[in-house]
């Protein structure tokens, strides 16, 4: 690194903070949701707008230093050891086009301010469960939403994306341009992105909630809801979660200490013809919640209720061609009460058109998947990324269903964030693909803390 008066002046570019080591303000521009590890950056650029960000990239570059990137730290893989962070929190900017529904994003926002700036023109974004994910993070990883078996992944609808590569160039991509589709799905193997442009869907409204079923109830209500997954329209997208409930007077009190079973439901249509798609899971028996209700498409959050206080955790996930009765009763056996494997364990249904081929070359495979499952340990705060054994465990058990891995899905567990690992998330092709679009746009591997693509030999 250069010297202190020498980086004094360089700093002088940036409009946003910069933040050293030691100095006030560091600690709170690298901390993030997740909250087992952090990045360690020796600079923190708080870019205020795309022209910082270009600026810090071409300050790594001339330092031959690599750049991570963090907007809200959901997603955190691979934590930086030196380099630079661009943190890009304040970019926070939205714009909408009714007319061609569509919303400009800057690289700080959040799904929730999201969904409430396009809901103001009767539009909505295709988020996924958590209001507190950058929708920018969410979007390069591919974007699983709410309503995803009725409109696709959240990359497949990117009309533009504004980069930063690693030259220190601001680029405009459109479908067509080689680096569009390898950017969509690749996290942020290939530069920074300061701003993306998306389409909106017309949806208001949406019928959804929560079917939570008491421990005696929730083998039934898993075999149910696995049976019922194949005779859903595809306007309806569900998860299935288990889990056991902490006993703390922040959980409903119906809830706390409790082992359950809990379907959410998100299905774009009426509440009468919603009413009837679910009959046959109410049919299960009696609910310890059951709040399916029609709601303006500004409260689906609470369909998922993610978490939104930043904590500890770690995930590992396994795609699966189909859910056989032997799949979920093996995983429901490891993870359940009596199981060695204490989890939230998270099914979601996918097909529909999930499954339908990208226009644009988006780099997200295994489009033939029915189901994704993630398993979500929570390890001590500061435990470190290492990947905990109970990860190994339930993914041997799903073994012989499983059919890739999601990249998206995996969280915290850094130190297993190896080159077998990405590659895993990808078809062979896409990633040598990928592989020799890094080593064009990206030969030093300056972005490399995320679940990296090696430049190719
Ligand atoms: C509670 C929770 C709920 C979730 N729900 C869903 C869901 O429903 N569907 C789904 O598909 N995913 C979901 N995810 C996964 C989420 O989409 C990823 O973790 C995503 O990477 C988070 O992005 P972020 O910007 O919020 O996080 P960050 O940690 O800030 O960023 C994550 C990574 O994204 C890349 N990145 C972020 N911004 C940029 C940028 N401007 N330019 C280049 N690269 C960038 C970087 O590699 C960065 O390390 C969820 C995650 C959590 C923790």
């Amino acid at each position: 690194m250069a010297d202190n008066a020498t980086q004094t002046t360089d700093f002088a570019v940036f409009t946003g903070p910069v933040f050293r080591p030691g100095e006030p303000g560091y600690e709170a521009e690298i901390a993030g949701f997740q909250t087992a590890y952090t990045h360690r950056p020796a600079l923190v650029v708080g870019a205020a707008h795309a022209e910082d960000v270009r600026a810090a990239v071409e300050y790594a570059a001339r330092h031959g230093l690599p750049v991570a990137v963090q907007a809200t730290g959901h997603g955190l893989s691979v934590a930086a050891e030196g380099g630079v962070l661009i943190s890009t929190a304040r970019m926070t900017d939205i714009r909408i086009d009714s007319g061609t529904r569509t919303a400009r994003v800057g690289a700080g926002v959040r799904a929730g301010a999201l969904v409430e700036a396009a809901a103001r023109f009767g539009l909505a974004p295709l988020n996924g469960s958590s209001p507190s994910v950058g929708v920018v993070g969410y979007t390069l990883g591919g974007g699983l939403g709410l309503l995803a078996r009725e409109f696709g992944y959240a990359a497949d609808h990117v009309r533009t994306i504004e980069l930063v590569t690693a030259d220190g160039r601001m680029r405009t991509l459109r479908p067509g341009d080689e680096l569009f589709g390898a950017v969509l799905g690749s996290g942020g193997n290939f530069g920074v992105v300061t701003a993306l442009e998306l389409g909106l869907v017309p949806v208001r409204t949406v019928y959804g909630g929560q079917l939570v079923f008491d421990e005696p109830l929730a083998g039934p209500a898993l075999e149910a809801w696995r049976q019922w997954t194949a005779t859903v329209p595809e306007q309806l997208t569900s998860t299935v979660t288990t889990l056991t409930y902490p006993d703390i007077p922040q959980v409903p009190e119906a809830l706390r200490g409790r082992y359950v079973a809990s379907i959410r439901v998100a299905f774009d249509g009426s509440a009468e013809e919603g009413e009837r798609l679910v009959a046959p899971l109410r049919a299960v028996g009696a609910r310890l919640r059951d709040d399916l209700r029609d709601m303006p498409y500004t409260e689906s959050h609470t369909i998922h209720s993610d978490p939104d206080h930043p904590h500890a955790y770690a995930a590992t996930n396994a795609v699966l061609g189909e859910l056989t009765g032997d799949a979920l009763a093996a995983l429901a056996a490891a993870t359940g009460p009596v199981g060695s494997i204490p989890a939230v364990v998270d099914i979601r249904h996918l097909g529909g058109a999930l499954g339908r081929p990208s226009q644009a070359g988006v780099s997200v495979d295994r489009r033939d998947a029915a189901y994704v499952v993630r398993v979500i340990t929570m390890p001590a705060p500061a435990a470190g990324a290492g990947v905990p054994a109970e990860h190994g465990a339930v993914r041997e058990v799903l073994a012989p269903w499983t059919i890739g891995h999601s990249l998206a899905f995996l969280y915290g567990a850094g130190d297993g964030a190896d080159d077998a690992q990405t590659r895993a998330g990808y078809a062979p092709d896409t990633y040598a693909r990928l592989a020799a679009l890094k080593s064009k746009y990206d030969p030093h591997n300056m972005f490399r803390f995320n679940r990296n693509i090696r430049p190719a030999a």
